[in-house]
This record gives structure tokens, sequence and C-alpha cells, in this order.
């Protein structure tokens, strides 16, 4: 008889082999208790948080704690159904006003989470007969809407315009409709997207765009309204999808769009319907937020400030960091028999990051992913740089790191 989990020997192996180096298994951290945005209690110590996605630091505000604690006296903890059958309460409209009205766009759909809104929104808007253009460093969740809709899935370059527009060319003439879809700041790396260019190819070739400013919510813009913004293209933009799990800190996701359609999407769109509602205290602590970013855009700027700082401190001990500064900093280490260890040292030293091992990363080599928040103070971040030169000397990363 086959069993059914035959499949798993070689993630075991795998697993096996990465816990053996450091002891511990680094897709299990529990973080036992958060002290502060930026400090957790990890195996009991006091550790410096530097792989989270929580950029503004917004996971500890007070103003959305406070009304998280009077939405669930008001309302209850939980709503016990979908959105299109009795989990909608006024604050879920509210909500949904509140970020249209933040992006200037005529409608909002709030989703249970980002990965939902990917799920639902690509899946519905692309159906049986039209074109699915993805980035090839696409996120999970975009592949996976990609594969519950009907569509056919063409795959571009990763942030390559010219590349995409040949690929759009080749369709031309065949029938069905073509979306595009793309990120403002990609998870794994921080690349940003070179969105205006993609605006040009989608208005060349009579696409749709699809935005996931995911990671650039808050972070890039004027305003925070994301990579869209910062290239001043947003009007050619057809739908924005992002998540209230980063720079909001709190959960749940998002489409805004001015296509009038998006009223028919909520009645067409699974991972919408078929599934219960955010809980009042989520949808009121999202709210909260939402204004407290609107309200500090300083935050913004100090984000940016510590980017920086981080970056610079990763290029000046000689480490392969990411090309841009941006609050995801990837440094990319070339096997993994120096990744895991260094992994291993940093957490020991009081550092934690994310490790992400191939096949999972964008260019098969093991990366340390980075991300920075505008509440990390200059000495937290000088402290990391200190154990990162520390941890690469004593594991003997290559290239190897030069003295300060
Ligand atoms: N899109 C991108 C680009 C992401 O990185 C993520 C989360 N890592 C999501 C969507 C899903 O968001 P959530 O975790 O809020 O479900």
């Amino acid at each position: 008889m086959t069993s059914l989990f035959s499949k798993f020997e070689g993630t075991a192996g795998a697993l096996g082999s990465v816990v053996a180096v450091g002891g511990r298994n680094p897709f299990a951290v529990v973080i036992e208790k958060p002290v502060s945005s930026t400090v957790g209690i990890i195996e009991g110590r006091e550790t410096l948080l530097f792989g989270t996605n929580n950029y503004l630091g917004l996971s500890q505000s007070k103003n959305a704690i406070r009304a998280a604690q009077q939405a669930a006296a008001a309302c209850g903890v939980g709503t016990t159904g979908s959105r299109i059958a009795n989990g909608t309460q006024s604050l879920h409209r509210q909500l949904e006003k509140d970020i249209s009205a933040f992006f200037g766009r005529r409608d909002a759909m709030v989703f249970s989470t980002g990965y939902q809104a990917n799920l639902g929104i690509i899946s519905t808007l692309a159906g049986k007969g039209d074109h699915l253009f993805l980035d090839a460093d696409s996120h999970a969740s975009i592949y996976d809407g990609s594969r519950l809709s009907a569509a056919e899935v063409i795959r571009f370059r990763h942030n390559d315009p010219d590349n995409l527009y040949k690929r759009l060319k080749r369709m031309d003439g065949t029938p069905g409709a073509k979306l595009i879809v793309v990120e403002g700041i990609y998870s794994m790396t921080g690349n940003v997207a070179p969105i205006a260019e993609f605006v040009a190819v989608k208005k060349e070739t009579g696409a749709y765009l699809l935005v996931d400013e995911a990671h650039s919510f808050g972070v890039l813009g004027e305003n925070g309204r994301g990579a869209a913004e910062a290239d001043g293209v947003e009007a050619d933009v057809d739908f924005i999808v992002g998540t209230f799990s980063k720079s909001l800190g709190t959960v749940g996701g998002y489409c805004v769009s001015d296509h009038p359609e998006l009223e028919f999407v909520r009645l067409n769109c699974r991972p919408y319907m078929f599934t219960a509602s955010l809980p009042p205290e989520v949808i009121a602590a999202t709210t909260a937020a939402l204004g407290d970013m609107q309200a500090h855009p300083e935050l913004r700027k100090q984000l940016m400030a510590n980017a920086q700082q981080l970056h610079a401190g990763f290029v000046d001990i000689g480490l392969n960091a990411s090309k841009q500064a941006t609050p995801v900093i990837a440094v990319t280490l070339e096997t993994a028999e120096e990744a895991i260890p260094m992994w291993n040292r940093l957490l020991e030293l009081g550092v934690y990051v994310n490790l992400s091992l191939p096949p999972a990363t964008p260019d098969s080599r093991p990366l340390l992913r980075c991300s920075v928040m505008a509440t990390h103070t200059p000495e937290q971040i000088a402290q990391a740089i200190a154990i990162f030169r520390q941890a690469a000397a004593e594991v003997g990363v290559s290239p190897a790191p030069t003295a300060a």
C-alpha cells in the first residue's frame, strides 16, 4: 500500500540536515514574548528582531490596541460568517471606505488575509481564455491565485518590462483579456519594481495591471500608497492589492480599484465568499493603525533612514547585500553550509532574521532576509551590524568581511 506520507521523505531529510547544524529548526522559532516592536524573547533571551514585516512598528500601536479592546467589548470577538452573509459589520464597511479614501479609489474589498486577497482577486478576474502575465519572482499567493484561475499563465523575467512586452506582443490578436501582475517591493530581495515602465507596456498592449503593494504600502510614496505612488502612475494601475499584516501590524488583505465591477467580484470570489470575515477587534485595530500611519509620515522617513544605515553597514563589512536600500534587505550567501551556521550564530548572539534556502530563493542561493523598522534605534542597528560582522567572521562567510 502506498503511504500518504512518502512524499515528505525529501523534506524530512532536508530538515534533518538543517537541524543537525545548530540543534534548532529555523522554521519553528518561537517568540516567547514580544517585548516591544523591535525586541522579543527567544530561547529565554532578549533578541533584536530584524526579521519581521512590522515596518512601522504598528503591531504595538497604543491606538490600535485600545481600538481592538473597545471593539471586542462592543461587538464580540468574531463574526462567525463570511463577508457575503452575516460577516459584514459596520466596522468592515468603514474600513473599506477608509482604505478606498486613502488610495483615492472608488471601492475596496477587505479580505481575511493578504494571501486570500491575491488568491481571490487573481482567480476571479482572470477566467478561462484569459492570460495572466506574472513576474517570475512572484509571491506564492500570486502563483496560487493563478492556479485557482482557469487562465493561461505566462511568466516573464523578474523586473524586466522588455521581456514582458515581448511576451505580450507574441499574444497580439489572441482572444481573451490580459492581466499583468507585479509587486511593489519583492518580499525576499527588496527589489523595487519599475512600475512606470510596466505601465507603459500595459498601455501599449491594452493589458490590465495589478500591483501587489504588500511590502510597499506604508513604505514607498509621499503618502505611503506604495510603488505606484512613488512612480507617479497610480491612475494607470487597475488593481492594487495589499495586506494589513506588514506596515499596519495587524492581519487582513485588501484590493482597491476604480473599476465599478469590483462589486460583482465580491459575488464571484471564492476566497472572499467562503471564509469567515475578520473579527471586529482586528478590523478596529487596522482602522486605527491606518490612522496612525497617516498621522505620522515621519515614521516613513525614519524607516528609510534606518534601511540606509543597515544596508550601508552590510556593504561596509563586505556582505553581499540587496542592490537597493529598502526595508527588506537580503544578504545572499553562496552555500547552505555557510548560511545555516551563520543564521544560528546570529540568533545565539541576539539577532533574529529569516533564513531562506533554495529552492525557495529567487537565484538558487541561500538568503538571510533582514527587515528594518521605523522603531529600530540607530544603536540597535549598529549592534545588529556588529553581530553580523562577528558571526560572518566566525563562520568564515565569503566574501570575507573586511575589518572596520
Ligand atoms: N503578497 C506578498 C508579496 C507577500 O509577501 C505576502 C506575505 N508575505 C502576501 C502577499 C500575503 O500577505 P499575508 O501574509 O498578509 O497573508
